[in-house]
């Protein structure tokens, strides 16, 4: 795989995903359907494979990768499209390209670690050791069923069982050093990093495990125990329990974010399956990111206890720059979300979550309350830090409601004493002083998407003279012969032509005719989608006649001459005689060429007009 942003973006952003933001989508066998953007459109025309990564239109013929989705539907060119979702998925737009030999190195961990995996759930499964851990889960209150749904695991009480096995398993130390499996002391003896542990398998959204999590089985000082930071693994990006999750959150729109694997396991084992949780770190942008492509609302549970209150504050800052709406709840004093929703059952729980207090309210309590209970320094810094958080989320385009906006200006002023006019001039001061700190700009992105790249060393001429043409072929096969022996013939520049060229021989040899929509469903590449969508586009609403075709097919046969005589021209150039034709053979193919060209320019009588 090439390491460019584009094929970053194209690895880690689900194109269902992103329709799913704008089109209400139903699954229908292996693909998803729903109404097509970019149309009007009555009955679902619009189809998107999370296999194949692309969506497109039936009827209007709007396709490609999850790029050229973007481009349509937010009317930006495909550099800006590849910025919006460099930055949705956190890529760095100028980062240097990994090489070769770190993406060969990432496959290995991968591989080790899908090893792992299985390795610990055959320890939970079969060792004595492994049935006293699935007895403690039990005992936590985890299900069987559970332990199987989230593949919860062993680490044996040994200092080299994952070792010696993936000896035996071929694998390399190194790669098990780089996956975070083993690791070496001070005397460079190397051992297993998870020991007598129960296994928690972190995965990414894909499902493919990437980490691990351990909670001690003994008296270990680490109750809990992760992986490293890996080529992986950050946990700063993953969230726990997202791959099972997924779909329960996009149907509800709402996540629920908790702060520990056994309280993600134990909500989802009592019905909450949109639940998800962080990994020992606040809620990050890029948490959040995730979250707010799948969801409307975010729920974020807390212990109740300093530690918890103190995470919920930044987490609410966090989240309320992204536009969502967020709730927070606050377990009472020493209880986990997994007590609660064990001790007064599921129901109790989803009713604490939509009576839950806004992330806003809650934030603007926590003021109130270190207003109240400080000096004047004390005062001074709570406020402060307030008015830069709501400068913050207003700037993101967090806080648009204008009641909101208004209430909180009114309470500002009576805690502050001060008016509410004074109120409005804070908040714009803080506002301008953020915005000057931020205003980065985006980096160029030199990158071509997949269609475009495959069309670069083909003249622009031709691109076009091919692209309408196929788009008067896709239109109807009423005039397919007319155009067939042009289409075959450009159809050898690029492989997006010669597939699409293939589709419609193949229609006609074997039905007689075909219509745009047997085309389109035969296209399983964004190169191929993106063809059609240009060259559909490219014809608009001309009605399509024999003349139309025939002029268009000279055209594209006209430049593949032009492209012929520049290539014998330079030929002949590149002889050794210095000066004039020195290869009768080539010259006489030149003019050949030449002959022939005009020809088809003088037949043509659209030539001016239709360009
Ligand atoms: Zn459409």
């Amino acid at each position: 795989m090439n390491n460019s942003i584009k094929d970053k973006i194209l690895a880690s952003i689900d194109v269902v995903e992103i329709v799913g933001e704008h089109v209400s989508l139903t699954r229908k066998g292996r693909e998803f359907v729903g109404l097509c953007p970019f149309h009007d459109d009555h009955r679902p025309s619009l189809s998107v494979s999370p296999q194949k990564q692309i969506f497109k239109c039936w009827s209007c013929g709007a396709g490609g990768d999850v790029i050229k989705f973007v481009q349509l539907s937010q009317r930006v060119d495909f550099k800006e499209a590849l910025a919006i979702l460099a930055k949705r998925a956190g890529i760095e737009p100028n980062n240097r390209p990994r090489d070769d030999q770190a993406a060969a190195m990432r496959e290995q961990i991968s591989r080790s670690l899908a090893w792992a995996r299985t390795h610990f759930q055959r320890n939970l499964q079969q060792t004595p050791g492994g049935r006293q851990a699935a007895e403690y889960a039990r005992g936590r209150g985890i299900s069987d069923a559970m332990i199987e749904r989230f593949a919860l695991g062993f680490a044996a009480d040994d200092w080299d069982d994952l070792l010696s096995h993936a000896r035996r398993a071929g694998l390399d130390e190194n790669v098990l050093g780089q996956a975070g499996l083993i690791t070496t002391n001070e005397n460079n003896k190397t051992y297993d990093r998870f020991r007598n542990r129960l296994i928690f398998p972190i995965n990414d959204a894909m499902g493919r495990c990437v980490a691990f999590g351990g909670r001690t089985l003994g008296d270990d000082q680490a109750k809990y125990l992760n992986s490293p930071e890996t080529a992986l693994f950050s946990k700063s990006r993953v969230l726990y329990g997202l791959d099972l999750a997924r779909k329960a959150i996009t149907t509800s729109r709402e996540a629920v974010v908790v702060e520990g694997y056994t309280d993600a396991v134990l909500l989802s084992q009592a019905g909450v399956q949109n639940v998800v949780a962080t990994l020992g770190t606040a809620l990050t942008d890029m948490h959040a990111k995730t979250l707010v492509r799948l969801a409307d609302r975010i729920a974020m549970c807390f212990d109740g206890d300093e530690a918890g209150l103190r995470a919920a504050d930044r987490a609410v800052e966090t989240a309320l720059r992204h536009r969502v709406e967020v709730v927070v709840v606050v377990m009472d004093d020493g209880q986990d979300p997994a007590d609660f929703v064990m001790g007064r059952g599921v129901e109790a729980f989803k009713s604490i979550l939509q009576s839950a207090t806004g992330a806003l309210e809650f934030r603007w309590c926590r003021t109130e309350e270190a207003f109240r209970s400080s000096g004047q320094r004390g005062q001074r810094d709570a406020v402060e830090a307030f008015l830069r958080f709501v400068a913050q989320v207003t700037l993101a385009g967090g806080l648009n409601d204008p009641i909101d906006h208004g209430q909180l200006v009114n309470r500002l002023a009576e805690l502050l004493t001060i008016s509410a006019g004074d109120v409005v001039a804070l908040l714009v001061k803080n506002k301008a002083a953020l915005s000057r700190e931020s205003s980065g700009t985006i980096p160029e992105i030199a990158e071509m998407s997949i269609y475009d790249e495959a069309v670069r060393d083909i003249p622009p001429g031709m691109v076009s003279a091919a692209e309408e043409l196929f788009g008067f072929a896709l239109s109807s096969s009423e005039h397919f012969a007319v155009m067939e022996e042009a289409l075959s013939a450009g159809a050898q520049q690029c492989d997006p032509w010669r597939r699409l060229d293939e589709i419609l021989e193949e229609l006609v040899e074997h039905r007689g005719q075909y219509t745009k929509a047997d085309v389109i469903d035969h296209c399983n590449d964004a190169g191929l989608c993106e063809l059609v969508d240009r060259a559909i586009r490219r014809i608009g609403a001309s009605v399509v006649t024999a003349e139309l075709c025939q002029a268009a097919a000279g055209r594209l046969l006209a430049e593949l001459d032009l492209l012929r005589m520049k290539s014998l021209r330079g030929d002949l150039s590149g002889g050794d005689c210095g000066r004039g034709p020195c290869d009768k053979e080539t010259f006489d193919a030149l003019c050949e060429v030449a002959r022939h060209r005009h020809d088809l320019l003088g037949a043509e009588p659209h030539w001016k007009a239709s360009r």
